[in-house]
């Protein structure tokens, strides 16, 4: 799925650095990078160090299993950053990521939540030793009872829909069961499941500490109306990330708002996951983009909402950025920068504004933070425009 192709790096400066065990190309610097870059694409960078201190959050202040999602960054160097930090379950959604984590950690769990699968994917991944699957529909159910002959070791998790919380990216309307249908799929699903759980998801980057309280509270009503027992709870992702204009609570908070509400709703005593995705790789990755033209304040990027910047056109996020001048300059002040990206779509343009030194001038690399998560993952290579060269940098 990734080509390692490193040869844009003359001097692929790879540290004695005990700390990197991302399999990356290793740097001290962006500096560095940049030195040793002779390509013409843009750079993903990723920071292991980074990486492993989110994971590090989580495992000691979650209250219950991590998985990660993984399709929030799917790169090798994160999963094995991920692994050697101490992540041992990862939530995929396709064949192609349950191949994936596999190859790079053959011991991890794997729990496939994605509420609609098809037939040869559960085939295959419970041929792989997937046991935990989350379903949304009878139908669902019913294809998932048939693909495995009838198993009877599933770990079944029923997504439910929640009520409209405050999350920046709401992910209701699409998966998960209303309330009636939530009830009857319990039923139907407890005689067919080892575990029985329930998953639910508040909303990618979710804002408000109470909304996961609210969706556990749900959960209850949900499961007195259906008179089912269940085994496990899955508080799904939604854990946010401190992006410009957006100030969330600290993660303590969400973790014993979490921990608070499990044991208000008689959860503790079940096993508990947690599902995040941007939370732990978000700040972990940015991207190098070159300036290849500027016409006043527009700066014609190397890389755009094609490439590892959708999120800042589609949504309007305005990234943090740092400049990197290709020969030093006079400080000349700040100023406000719209981004076009390379390709030839007029939609290809991140509005911002950035806030970058007044002298930014073609040659110019740019950082923009924050792009590990969502980011680097959905870059295409569209219009012939993508890069190929990821490396680490040991900040
Ligand atoms: C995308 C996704 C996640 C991760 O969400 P984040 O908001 O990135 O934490 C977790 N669980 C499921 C089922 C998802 O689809």
């Amino acid at each position: 799925m990734f080509k390692t192709d490193y040869a844009p790096l003359a001097r692929p400066a790879i540290l004695p650095d005990s700390d990197n065990r991302s399999g990356l190309p290793a740097f001290a610097s962006v500096g560095d990078v940049l030195r040793a870059y002779e390509g013409d694409d843009a750079i993903f960078v990723l920071y292991p160090k980074k990486i492993a201190a989110a994971a590090r959050t989580f495992l000691n202040g979650f209250p219950g299993k991590v998985l990660y999602a993984v399709k929030a960054n799917p790169h090798p160097a994160v999963i094995k950053t991920l692994w050697t930090t101490g992540v041992r379950n990862f939530d995929v959604a396709s064949t192609r990521e349950v191949e994936l984590v596999q190859s790079i950690a053959p011991s991890a769990k794997l729990f496939f939540m994605h509420p609609v699968k098809s037939r040869a994917a559960i085939r295959h991944a419970y041929a792989a030793g997937v046991r935990d699957f989350s379903f949304d529909s009878a139908e669902e159910l019913q294809k998932m009872l048939e693909e495995t002959g009838y198993a009877n070791d599933l770990c079944l998790h029923l997504r439910v829909a929640l009520p409209k919380g405050n999350a920046a990216m709401p992910l209701s309307g699409k998966f998960g069961a209303d309330r009636e249908a939530a009830v009857d799929l319990l039923q139907a699903a407890r005689p067919h499941s080892m575990q029985l759980g329930v998953t639910f998801h508040v909303g990618s980057q979710c804002l408000d500490v109470e909304d996961y309280d609210r969706a556990l509270r749900y959960v209850r009503s949900v499961l007195g109306d259906a008179d089912v027992a269940i085994d496990s709870v899955d508080c799904g992702g939604g854990f946010p990330v401190a992006y410009p204009d957006m100030k969330p609570a600290p993660m303590g908070d969400y973790f014993s708002a979490i921990r608070k509400a499990l044991d208000a709703n008689g959860f503790a005593g079940l096993q508990v996951l947690g599902e995040p995705g941007r939370a732990l790789c978000a700040q972990g990755g940015s991207t190098l983009a070159r300036v290849e033209a500027r016409k006043g304040r527009d700066l014609y990027l190397n890389d755009g909402s094609y490439g590892s910047l959708f999120d800042a056109a589609q949504c309007a996020w305005k990234f943090p950025v740092k400049l990197y001048r290709s020969a030093p300059r006079p400080d000349a002040g700040k100023a406000d920068f719209r981004f076009f990206g390379p390709t030839c779509d007029s939609l290809d343009v991140m509005e911002g504004p950035f806030d970058l030194p007044a002298d930014v001038q073609e040659g110019d690399w740019i950082e923009v933070c924050h792009l590990g998560a969502y980011g680097q993952a959905l870059a295409s290579r569209f219009n012939g425009f993508y890069s190929e060269t990821t490396v680490a940098v040991m900040a």
